[in-house]
């Protein structure tokens, strides 16, 4: 059976889009069979997998809105290793359309029990919001990933993040849970960034990932080349990060 994992904050720029592709990339290395799932209109997750997303025939919107299935709207992409449920700017049409719905929140859970044997990790990349798409992957995911700069107010973003989280365990999808909270950006040499990251600890001990992405400028241009960081340049430290991060989260599921 497939893990489902969020990689979602509320916050935009925190490093959500970079986490879903490169641990995308990093489990396709290391042997694990994924998909991607792109939620955010944006379409950053998919244009960094290396798939047009003004060229997609089908996407998420049409498996929220049951018009194909994941099977028929997923592509392969070749150079990341993982397959891609892709999104574009229709998607932003979906929150309004899903409204009226019957089990509006639960599309997208229905539509991956399909192919649920196909894949060892399904990630989902969430917009910078607590919006119905967003409650569509909360409710079909084991866990959420919280990607996390170690900044001044990270802590107290956190609280809405969590109270949602708490929400739809209790009413929506009792197998939620925050998996754990990634520390991204990371830059040792910034005394500030060091204390938050204590707090972190102290805060919410083994649920923040022992793996840190560090500030890397090649996590960042890769993009630019359509491609995760994992994969535009292996050796740089942001891509072995990543790695590192990759074999953490399949030693995290043996337990779940
Ligand atoms: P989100 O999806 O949460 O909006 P992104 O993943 O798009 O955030 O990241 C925001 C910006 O920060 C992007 O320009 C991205 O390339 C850059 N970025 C993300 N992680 C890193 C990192 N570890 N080192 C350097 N730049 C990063
Ligand atoms: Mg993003």
């Amino acid at each position: 059976m497939a893990k489902i994992f969020c990689v979602a904050n509320q916050k935009g720029g925190v490093g959500k889009t970079t986490t879903t592709v490169n641990l995308a990339a990093g489990l396709a290395k290391v042997g694990q069979r994924v998909l991607m799932i792109d939620l955010d209109p944006q379409g950053n997750a998919t244009m960094g997998s290396g798939v047009d997303k003004r060229k997609l025939e089908l996407t998420v919107y049409d498996v929220l809105l049951e018009s194909a299935s994941v099977a028929e709207a997923r592509v392969h992409s070749e150079k990341c290793g993982y397959d891609v449920l892709g999104a574009n700017r229709e998607l932003t049409g979906a929150e309004i359309e899903l409204v009226p719905l019957e089990r509006r929140e639960k599309r997208l859970k229905q539509a991956l029990l399909e192919v649920d044997k196909d894949y060892d990790f399904v990630l989902i990349d969430c917009p910078p919001s607590l919006s119905m798409l967003t409650l569509n992957g909360l409710c079909c995911a084991n866990g959420v990933i919280v990607p996390m700069q170690c900044e001044y107010f990270a802590l107290e973003g956190l609280t809405d993040l969590v109270n949602t989280i708490k929400q739809v365990h209790a009413n929506l999808n009792k197998d939620l849970q925050i998996i754990g909270l990634l520390r991204v950006m990371f830059d040792p040499r910034i005394t500030l960034q060091q204390q938050v990251s204590e707090q972190l600890k102290d805060h919410f001990g083994s649920k923040v990932f022992n793996t840190m992405i560090p500030r890397n400028v090649r996590l960042a241009e890769a993009p630019s080349y359509g491609l995760p960081g994992v994969i535009f340049d292996p050796s740089s430290k942001g891509a072995q990060a990543f790695i590192v991060f990759a074999h953490e989260m399949v030693e995290r599921i043996k337990g779940m």
